[in-house]
């Protein structure tokens, strides 16, 4: 244990004896350290600026952000790109709600994530005296996070820490929240006791082994079934089971879609992928199997008229067969005929094992229907794409992200917005697994240069981010962090003016533009330059090929402000229907 500082004991009037002690901000690195925990996302200020100086004195990585928000989402996506919990370090009250936001987005998209912050003193707290930054943080975090602790007491420090641990990454795993008041960090005891009270948790998520009597009846209804689909969700791509998920869609010769963040799990260009042909196969397809994806609002809650019901929140008659670690998510919206309950990798690899030789692929005339429907749609893409309008748009755009991403598979891709988010996920293919991260399951804004950090740093590959002008605003200061740690991040922000796009005008006819527009002609690229990064303006797509090659072959942190025409875009992207503002229109 490093710092250990001498401890001066006088019992019995004996001479005074040396021996060796140790503190709570040493505790808590110690137990990190053993825990594997190699990084630490976060702001330093009181009380935990000493934390962060001992860390890195320490070895670990400990990166700086200029908003917590930014730190937690950093956070948040380490743990799914690593399957550890991603740590975000913040001091009490302010620093600790921006970093809440964080918290409630990894518990809600099942990423593990530890959000530890510094607080102000118990008694204070309790009795509402007016501490600095008091809160009763425990008890904010509680209803957002998937379980929430607090540790009073030095020797408890590895308990609080093996705790934390277990609750993110075990089962469903999700956002813990660990309360640490500033006096526990200055709490001096003896180095020995200390040592010894940490854990290094054991098996954290160990695996949860399907039931063969589930996984025998998931089987035969897939054997049954005359249009099947499997959806591949986040929950896949987290589990790292990329080569036998592969082998469980290619042997059985199932069609697939990948939900956002889970393309590339096999590359999107498979045979038998039919993200082409979504919007035929989920009407039509009568056995749906779900690993690791919810049939929450992304997948229309499994019913309606996406799903071929005949109104609204109509069953549309599919069988559904769920693979997932909750056992409580079976039936949440409609019913699981087939839930199989365990971690993905156990699970598709029961459901491997039990396909035998003579296993029938799908009727022809299914896989011929779904392959007529790709065939017309890739066409039409591809004549759209082709096109080079004057101003640029979003599809002239990404079509050269398009091809700067086949080039480069390996290199991480962070995408937000409204409309750079939809088009983008649509025309931009990925070829390997869990390079795609996104806005989630809340569909947020402001993910992204957080991501941008964790990405470049977690994996150490090149990162290529496509923003909407709306949503890099939410973290855009952290570009000062790209330039700080020199991270090949390469930013392109779809520039059309404002929000969803930048033709709004003031009904009033007062002085004000109307909520959705920004400065006309802003220069984002300049905020890069102000750091030292670089810094493009594109107006042509030839243009933007140029920044995003030369970006990529000199791995500076760049920021290219892709303008786009002002025009292009719809309110609310591919959700109008939830927004009732654009459903009026
Ligand atoms: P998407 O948004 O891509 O559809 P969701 O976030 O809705 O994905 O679903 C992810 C699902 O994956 C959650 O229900 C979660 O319980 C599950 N999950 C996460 N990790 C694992 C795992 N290792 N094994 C099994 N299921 C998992």
């Amino acid at each position: 244990m490093g710092n250990v500082e001498p401890q001066v004991a006088t019992t019995g009037g004996a001479q005074p004896q040396a021996s060796p002690s140790t503190d709570g901000f040493q505790l808590v690195i110690d137990a990190l350290k053993l825990n594997g925990i190699d990084t630490i996302f976060g702001l330093p200020g009181i009380p935990i600026t000493d934390l962060t100086r001992r860390a890195q004195a320490d070895g670990l990585r400990v990166l700086s952000f200029r908003h917590e928000q930014n730190a937690g989402y950093a956070a948040s996506i380490a743990g799914f790109l690593t399957q550890k919990p991603g740590i975000c370090l913040t001091v009490s009250a302010p620093g600790f709600l921006n970093g809440l936001n964080a918290l409630a987005h990894a518990t809600v998209n099942c990423f593990p994530m530890i959000l530890i912050s510094g607080s102000s003193e118990r008694e204070i707290v309790d009795l509402q005296q007016g501490d600095y930054e008091e809160m009763d943080q425990l008890a904010v975090a509680r209803p957002v996070a998937k379980a929430a602790f607090r540790v009073l007491h030095a020797e408890d420090i590895g308990v609080g820490i093996a705790r934390a641990i277990r609750a993110a990454v075990s089962g469903r795993p999700g956002g813990v929240y660990l309360d640490l008041p500033a006096k526990l960090f200055a709490q001096s005891i003896d180095a020995a006791a200390g040592k010894g009270s940490l854990i290094k948790v054991v098996d954290p998520a160990p695996r949860q082994i399907p039931a063969p009597e589930a996984v025998k009846r998931a089987l035969d209804l897939l054997k049954g079934a005359k249009k099947p689909l499997v959806i591949l969700g986040k929950g896949a791509a987290y589990a790292q089971a990329d080569a036998d998920i592969q082998s469980l869609i290619e042997k059985t010769g199932i069609p697939y879609l990948p939900m956002s963040m889970a393309k590339g799990l096999l590359p999107d260009t498979h045979a038998q992928c039919a993200s082409a042909a979504r919007s035929f196969v989920l009407p039509e397809a009568d056995v749906v199997m779900l690993i690791g994806a919810r049939l929450n609002w992304l997948l229309s809650h499994g019913k309606g008229k996406t799903w071929g019901g005949k109104s609204p929140k109509a069953w549309g008659g599919q069988t559904f067969i769920q693979v997932d670690i909750s056992p409580q998510e079976a039936d949440s919206n409609v019913r699981i005929d087939a839930p199989v309950v365990g971690d993905i990798g156990s699970c598709v690899a029961a459901l491997l094992a039990g396909i035998d030789r003579g296993w029938a692929k799908p009727p022809a005339e299914w896989l011929g229907a779904i392959a007529e429907r790709k065939t017309k749609n890739v066409a039409k893409m591809a004549e759209t794409l082709a096109k080079d309008p004057v101003p640029m748009n979003f599809h002239s755009a990404l079509n050269v992200v398009r091809d700067i991403v086949k080039a480069n598979p390996d290199a991480m891709f962070v995408n937000e917005g409204a409309n750079a988010l939809d088009f983008t996920r649509s025309i931009v293919d990925m070829y390997k697994p869990r390079k795609r991260i996104d806005v989630g399951t809340w569909g947020i804004m402001g993910v992204g240069m957080g991501y941008c950090v964790a990405a470049a740093v977690v994996t150490r590959q090149q990162v290529i981010a496509v923003e909407g002008d709306s949503a890099f605003g939410f973290s855009g200061m952290e570009v000062e962090t790209l330039c700080r740690y020199k991270l090949p991040v390469c930013v392109v922000i779809m520039n059309n003016n404002g929000v969803y796009k930048g033709t709004d005008v003031n009904p009033s006819g007062g002085p004000d533009v109307a909520p959705t527009v920004f400065v006309k002609g802003a220069r984002y690229d300049k905020i890069m330059e102000a750091f030292g990064g670089v810094g493009v303006h594109a107006t042509t797509p030839a243009e933007l090929r140029k920044a995003m090659e030369d970006a990529l072959r000199s791995r500076k942190p760049t920021l290219i402000n892709a303008v786009i025409d002002e025009t292009a875009g719809t309110e609310s992207g591919r959700i109008t229907s939830l927004n009732p503002s654009a459903k009026k229109k």
